[in-house]
């Protein structure tokens, strides 16, 4: 088994090339920050994208879930409250708009 990367950057960022698109963190991100890319990595596989990254907010739900390793991991995880913030503004503006195509779930 593998262990996740550890990277400087403040937030946890996704390595498309590790997943393998079984998409389990699509729906566990509680800002949303997951939808399914449509290009195949090197493997075949369609996997999961990370959309507004700077908005993570370190909550290494992604993290858990992932069979794979395929999230980088900050060395010193701080609480995003730009994250935050945007998360709620985010949620509010995906319950009140319709999604564009490219962002519907699979
Ligand atoms: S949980 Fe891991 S392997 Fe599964 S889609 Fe997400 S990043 Fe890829
Ligand atoms: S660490 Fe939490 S907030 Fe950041 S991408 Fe993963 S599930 Fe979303």
């Amino acid at each position: 088994m593998t262990s996740n990367h550890r990277t400087q950057q403040a937030h946890v960022t996704l390595d498309r090339e590790r997943c393998r698109g079984c998409l389990l963190c699509l729906d566990i991100c509680p800002n949303d920050l997951f939808v399914r890319d449509h290009q195949p990595n090197q493997a075949g596989a369609l996997p999961a994208a990370m959309r507004y990254e700077e908005y993570c907010i370190n909550c290494m739900r992604c993290v858990t879930i992932c069979p794979d390793q395929a999230f980088n991991v900050p060395e010193h995880p701080a609480f995003n409250l730009g994250g935050y913030v945007f998360g709620l503004s985010l949620r509010w503006h995906r319950l009140t708009t319709p999604t564009s195509p490219e962002e519907q779930r699979p």
